[in-house]
């Protein structure tokens, strides 16, 4: 079976705890094909496109989850985003040299994540903040959870310029058929269990977790436990770029500022950050878009 680009889910049998592994190949290598990003820069991107997918992969929504990295650091902006279907993009903005083996509190100066979760309408979004004082992105993101009471977490991750990969545990309230939470006994038990398998998780090195396939990892990380592995379901790298998006862009410019440059260089090109895709608007084009966007509107309560 293919290995690559697919995130998979586990559990334990006899603990209440529960698995995400990703890793990603292809679509991670789409997501940086038409970047020329510094190395360290791959790293914090390919780690975050893991955990994105990762975070993903526990939720049940229909739309898409944003990590949004911003900061005062050389790294100001670094998107990465994953839908309920698992199509996963991302990109980072930087200026000046990003130097080798810098921490992500380092790249970004110790700004901040927000996780964003939008259903696909739009009418609806979930904000959380995430503040980037860890190192890495594995440690704000279990900071994270252990404060906001969320299920316990642990998450490794790690990426170069070929693959993405992350596992994550979490710590479920109840195993299946008992309540953990009535027998102090069983409970304790099960916590002794969380903080072993913890443990096990995070000895997890770099190569194994970007090479080796999914069940002999597991097998070699939890050899002493029973776990139970689903069948995965496929990643994938796509944009949701349009024309009509970038038209929204063009238009929130201004009439003045667009036309200034059709008159210029005789049309306007707009390069998607995400795909590199080029969406260009000649003067007739341009024309257009202010003459739709000028149109009055319906009056309040008229739909
Ligand atoms: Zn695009």
């Amino acid at each position: 079976m293919h290995e690559g680009d697919q995130l998979r889910r586990f559990l334990f049998e006899r603990w209440p705890v529960r698995g995400h592994f990703v890793r990603l190949d292809a679509a991670w290598r789409a997501v940086i094909e038409h970047h020329h990003y510094p190395r360290v820069l791959i790293g914090a991107l390919g780690e975050a496109m893991a955990a994105t997918t990762l975070l993903a992969g526990t939720m049940k929504f229909r739309g898409q989850l944003s990590l949004q990295f911003q900061g005062p650091g050389p790294m100001h902006l670094m998107v990465a985003q994953c839908t309920h279907r698992h199509a996963i993009r991302g990109v980072a903005r930087y200026r000046g040299e990003l130097p080798d083996g810098a921490t992500l509190a380092e790249l970004t100066g110790g700004g901040r994540l927000t996780a964003t979760v939008e259903n696909e309408q739009k009418s609806n979004r979930y904000q959380g903040i995430v503040p980037l004082d860890q190192p890495q992105l594995a440690s704000c993101l279990e900071a994270y959870f252990a404060r906001s009471e969320q299920l316990p977490s642990s998450l490794v991750l790690a990426a170069d310029a070929e693959h993405a990969a992350g596992l994550l545990l979490q710590r479920v309230a109840t195993g299946a058929g008992a309540s953990y939470e009535e027998d102090p006994r069983v409970l304790a038990e099960a916590d002794d269990a969380w903080e072993r398998l913890r443990l096990l998780a995070s000895t997890v090195s770099r190569e194994e977790l970007l090479q080796l396939p999914c069940k002999t990892l597991l097998h070699r990380l939890f050899s002493e436990d029973d776990v139970r592995l689903f069948e995965g379901s496929p990643v994938f790298f796509r944009c949701t770029c349009s024309r009509e998006r970038v038209s929204g862009i063009l238009r929130s410019l201004g009439e003045p500022e667009v036309r200034d440059i059709v008159r210029e260089r005789g049309n306007v090109e707009v390069r998607c950050e995400f795909c590199n895709r080029a969406y260009s608007f000649d003067a007739v084009d341009a024309a257009r878009l202010f003459a739709s966007a000028v149109q009055p509107s319906a009056p309040p309560g008229v739909h």
